[in-house]
């Protein structure tokens, strides 16, 4: 037995399933999770002193590699003031003018301690702002475990929400609509079936937790459209895509501008960090300026901050999402031409510094049911055969993965020779 295993073993004695996260399990792929001892650069160390190159990047934040020496003296320097007061600092001023100056549909932010907070909190407000309950949300689009984010279509392609998750009563997940990623027209349907019930738009702008799905022509543009026509909120969540899909997050890649943003990881270099904002009109609805009420004990915490601020100054280095675009076209085009050569059929998209991999025929994937028809099977060989050699890969064929600037081109390198091996040998 491996040490991860023994760990593994002991871990789910004490912990459900032993981990805190369920993805983290490996259920999608088999197998027992590696338990991490430390990470550096583009490299994570397993408990057993293995190394092996990371495409998982904590599931986006490590948009610089891990353990960056900037960050890391950031937040040693903080911590010697201490942990926590509870109060206003100067670091959550000065974290809310650069959030600002690089997003700049967010005129005003509120800083929160995780993804899920952010969008649930958005959600809140969106509703309070509007004064109506509906939210209508992507069937495959993640916004974290908030009640009313976890409900996802049925088998039609429009319906009234039904929880994904027992525990949601189903008098919340009525009110969350689901229409069909990319499809502009299941939108205008539910519009034109609820007017003026509809509080809010929830997205990705890049779906990054069906793999990885950017919106196709038009359809940002559409749903922009949409809200203005009947007076709801547009939310882009940028959880993952938010400084990681370009300096501006993915509004500004596309050029769309949202009436709120949610923010996550990414802004907290790797401290458990997020944050709302958007139009003042909108954000001055937030207590204590207005009637919504939102709070957090360790909202704006320092350590997150300097570590948060430091990752976000060193982020507007002239030419790095040009060299982070250039790394995940190379790695994504690398795989594709891999599998090409040994037979075996690859979509994959690629956008910003986040890829995915679709064991399918299909030549474009831009929608959830494509993605849930791919080769099942593949994934997981595909999956084991690079973690075995010293690649580390998101555990699910329904996440994205991430490039750092870590990457350099020994790694990039050894990351496709492994691929075509392992496509070798699933050739076989
Ligand atoms: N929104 C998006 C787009 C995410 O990818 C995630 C998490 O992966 C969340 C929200 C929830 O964030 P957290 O896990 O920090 O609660």
């Amino acid at each position: 037995m491996t040490r991860s295993e023994t760990l593994f073993e002991q871990a789910k004695k004490t912990i459900p399933g032993g981990v805190n996260s369920p993805v983290r399990a490996f259920n999608g792929v088999g197998g027992s999770p590696l338990f991490i001892e430390k990470a550096d650069g583009a490299y994570i160390y397993d408990a057993d002193g293995k190394a092996y190159i990371d495409y998982v990047g904590s599931w986006g934040p490590m948009i610089l590699g891990h353990n960056h020496p900037k960050i890391r003296a950031a937040v040693l320097a903080a911590v010697e003031n201490g942990l926590s007061f509870g109060a206003p600092t100067e670091l959550e001023v000065r974290m809310a003018e650069k959030v600002i100056e690089m997003v700049p549909s967010m005129e005003q932010v509120r800083m929160v301690s995780s993804g899920t907070e952010a969008t649930m909190s958005a959600i809140r407000l969106a509703r309070g702002f509007t004064n109506r309950d509906k939210i209508l949300k992507f069937e495959g689009c993640y916004h974290g475990h908030a009640d009313c984010l976890l409900v996802k279509a049925g088998s039609g392609a429009l319906t009234l929400g039904q929880p994904s998750s027992p525990g949601i009563p189903e008098d919340f997940a009525k009110h969350t609509l689901t229409a069909v990623y990319n499809e502009l027209e299941s939108v205008k349907t539910l519009f034109e079936q609820y007017p003026e019930e509809i509080s809010c738009i929830i997205l990705e702008p890049v779906a990054g937790n069906m793999n990885c799905i950017p919106p196709i022509p038009g359809f940002l543009e559409g749903l922009r459209a949409l809200c203005d026509q009947y007076g709801a909120l547009l939310i882009i969540d940028e959880v993952m895509t938010g400084f990681r899909v370009s300096k501006s997050g993915a509004q500004g890649h596309y050029g769309i501008t949202p009436d709120l943003t949610t923010l996550g990881k990414v802004i907290g270099g790797g401290m458990p960090v997020g944050a709302f904002g958007g139009r003042k009109d909108v954000m001055q609805f937030i207590a204590p300026t207005g009637p919504v009420y939102q709070a957090g004990t360790l909202s704006g915490n320092p350590i997150a901050m300097s570590a948060g601020l430091a990752q976000m100054e060193a982020l507007c280095e002239e030419g790095l999402y040009e060299e982070l675009a250039a790394k995940t076209k190379r790695i994504a085009e690398g795989f594709k031409a891999a599998a090409n050569k040994h037979g075996i059929p690859l979509s994959i998209n690629y956008v910003g510094g986040m890829f995915g991999l679709f064991f399918t025929e299909e030549e474009n994937v831009t929608r959830f049911d494509q993605v849930t028809q791919c080769d099942a099977e593949a994934f997981p060989t595909f999956y084991h055969g690079m973690l075995d050699e010293g690649v580390y890969l998101a555990p699910s064929a329904y996440e994205a993965g991430f490039l750092s600037m870590a990457h350099g081109e020994k790694e990039l390198e050894a990351t496709l020779a492994a691929a075509d091996r392992v496509f070798a040998k699933m050739a076989k």
